[in-house]
């Protein structure tokens, strides 16, 4: 499991901690859903289309990454390096 992998775990199993009138207690998952149903019907309920609105902003915060992540390989690069990346899209 890599670094990432269990950052989200983590993250997970601490978002089922919660307090509530100054009492610790746990909470369930937002989304449960089966694949098959998700397969047959789409987003059906609100629940689904709230975690299929998440998982789209999650995409476009990776893609937002990967492409600020080319630009600066491209910002601090010599000629020869952009040439040697532009090469490698061909
Ligand atoms: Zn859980």
């Amino acid at each position: 499991m890599d670094d990432e992998r269990k950052r989200a775990l983590i993250d997970h199993e601490l978002t089922h901690c919660t307090v509530e009138d100054s009492v610790f207690k746990t909470r369930g998952h937002d989304v449960e859903e089966f694949h098959s149903i998700i397969q047959r019907y789409g987003t059906w309920s609100n629940t689904l289309v709230k975690a299929k609105d998440a998982m789209e902003r999650a995409e476009q915060l990776y893609l937002n990454d990967l492409a600020d992540g080319v630009i600066k390989a491209l910002d601090v690069s010599s000629d020869r390096k952009v040439q040697l990346v532009m090469k490698s899209f061909t």
